[in-house]
C-alpha cells in the first residue's frame, strides 16, 4: 500500500452571493510524503512483459503493494475577507478566484 500524506490548502471568502463564510473553489494539493507499497505482488504479463498490476488493473483487482491511499496531514484555511465584484475582478488578475462560484 503506498501512502500519499497531503497538505491541503482551503480558501474560504464571504461576497454578496452569500454572505456567511464560505469555501471558493481554488484548492492546492500538496505531496508531503510518500511512503512505498514495495513491489507488486502479482505482476500483470502483457506480451511476454510484466506489469505490476497497479499500473494496468482496476483498484479492486490490485494487490495489496500496489493499492493507494491518500491521507490529509494538514489542512490549512486561507480567510480571503469580503469579496465583492471589485474585489473579485482584481484577483482575477493573480489567479483564478472569478471561478470561484459555481
Ligand atoms: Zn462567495
Ligand atoms: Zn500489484
Amino acid at each position: 500500500m503506498t501512502t500519499y500524506y497531503i497538505n491541503v490548502r482551503q480558501y474560504v471568502h464571504r461576497c454578496p452571493a452569500e454572505p456567511n463564510r464560505h469555501h471558493v473553489i481554488q484548492r492546492q494539493q500538496t505531496i508531503v510524503a510518500t511512503t512505498p507499497g514495495g513491489p507488486c505482488l502479482k505482476p500483470i504479463s502483457v506480451q511476454g512483459q510484466e506489469f505490476p498490476c497497479g499500473r494496468i488493473a482496476v483498484y479492486e483487482n490490485q494487490c495489496a503493494a500496489c493499492k493507494t491511499q491518500v491521507v490529509v496531514n494538514h489542512v490549512d484555511t486561507i480567510d480571503l475577507g469580503f469579496q465583492g465584484a471589485a474585489e473579485l475582478v482584481a484577483a482575477a488578475y493573480q489567479d483564478t478566484l472569478f471561478e470561484a462560484h459555481q
